[in-house]
This record gives C-alpha cells, sequence and structure tokens, in this order.
C-alpha cells in the first residue's frame, strides 16, 4: 500500500517543485486542483498550505485564493545572505571529509551533469539546488538540511522570478571545485569556493531589469489611459 498523503507530503512536494523551478512565483495553487491531485480532502490541503504560508513559501489573498510568493530584490538579497552565512559555516568547521562523503558528493555532481545534457529542465534545476542540501546532510548537519532546504527554495524562487542567467554548466564546475577542495584538506579554499559560487548565482538574477513585483504598480500602469497618436478630441 502507498504511504497515506499528509499535509507535509504535500508541502514537501510543493517545494520539491520551486527547487525544480515547476512552481513559478505568482502561480496560483487552487485548493480543489490539489486535493484532486493528492486525493485528499480541501482541509488536508488547506492545513498543507498553512504550512508553507509559515514558511514563507505562499500567501493567501483573501477571496482569491493561495499564490507561491514573488520574493522583492530585498528578500532575494535576504535569502542569498543567510546562504552565504550557513554555508560557509557549514564549511568552515569541517575537517576533511571521509572518503565515502567525498564519493556522495562526486556522486551527485555526475548527476547533476547527466541531468545539464539532457532535456530535462527541471531535473536540472532541482539537482543543482539539492547540491546545497546534500552537502549539509553529508557534513552532519541534520538541522541545517531543513534549513538550507527552505532557503534554497526561496533563492531558486527569486531565480526564476529574476531570470537568473546562470549558467548550470557553470554552477555544476563550481560543485566540482568546491568539492575537490574538500577532497584535498583544504577547507579554506572549499568556503571560498563556496560564497564565490553563491554570488555568481545571485549576481546572475536581473533584479534592475525586472520591476520590482508591485501589483498596485502594474495596476496603475494596466489602467493607464492608451496613448493614441494624432486622435482628434
Ligand atoms: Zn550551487
Amino acid at each position: 500500500m502507498a504511504d497515506a498523503v499528509t499535509p507535509t507530503t504535500i508541502a514537501e512536494r510543493v517545494v520539491e517543485a520551486i527547487l525544480a523551478q515547476k512552481l513559478a512565483p505568482g502561480e496560483r495553487l487552487g485548493e480543489q486542483a490539489l486535493a484532486g491531485n493528492f486525493g485528499v480532502s480541501r482541509t488536508m490541503v488547506r492545513e498543507a498550505l498553512m504550512q508553507l504560508q509559515a514558511r514563507g513559501f505562499v500567501e493567501v489573498q483573501s477571496k482569491r485564493g493561495w499564490y507561491v510568493v514573488q520574493p522583492s530584490a530585498a528578500e532575494a538579497r535576504d535569502a542569498f545572505a543567510a546562504r552565504r552565512i550557513v554555508e560557509a559555516g557549514i564549511l568552515a568547521e569541517a575537517g576533511k571529509p571521509l572518503q565515502k562523503v567525498i564519493k556522495t558528493l562526486r556522486a551527485h555532481i555526475v548527476e547533476e551533469q547527466r541531468a545539464i545534457e539532457g532535456a530535462d529542465a527541471a531535473t536540472r534545476a532541482f539537482l543543482l539546488a539539492d547540491f546545497h542540501v546534500c552537502l549539509a546532510q553529508q557534513m552532519g548537519h541534520r538541522l541545517l538540511v531543513d534549513v538550507l532546504r527552505d532557503l534554497t527554495a526561496r533563492t531558486t524562487l527569486a531565480a526564476t522570478l529574476y531570470q537568473s542567467k546562470h549558467e548550470a554548466g557553470q554552477s555544476c564546475a563550481e560543485h566540482g571545485a568546491i568539492v575537490a577542495a574538500l577532497e584535498a584538506g583544504n577547507t579554506a579554499r572549499a568556503r571560498e569556493l563556496m560564497i564565490a559560487h553563491i554570488g555568481n548565482v545571485e549576481e546572475a538574477l536581473q533584479v534592475e531589469s525586472v520591476a520590482a513585483p508591485d501589483a498596485p504598480a502594474r495596476l496603475r500602469a494596466t489602467l493607464m489611459p492608451v496613448a493614441r497618436s494624432g486622435a482628434s478630441r
């Protein structure tokens, strides 16, 4: 028998879809559609959505329903800054990892490469984000695994919203360099590379070119009188 679906399973699947860039910022999450998809009651779906709301991934708009959040430029910067602190911290206190840790991380990078060569953009996006979660796990930080999954999902939402130009191939190569430094026992170098990597991903966001997601401004723009050149009044 398949495992029973719980609100937590539904929430996990939504976060996974965000990490895979299958769910975009601003996308509507219909209670009825989710209930149908998971074969559960709307009550259970609502419970899952409330969990996600508490974690900052969805918001409810009165009478209109649930939406995936659209992080502002400041919120995006904040999420990247938090990742730098947590991920640099993980590497700062690491000694030379066990051989089996290196093997697991290398296997993850091979999977990333395979996804980059393949056509499945969702798997590619998911694996590139999951590397950071996997690293926390392999370094023995069980409590930080959940923290990093949430932080990475936030930066992924920002990357989707601000159309990151960061190349998947470059990310994967940077992951490889971090693991190589760890394997060589050069933790300080691994930490430096990680901070640079997160910075590269952040810099690739096109925050300036996208108007801040600001619904009232959009509405104002939408309701501006249409310019009609040469029309007589
Ligand atoms: Zn990365």
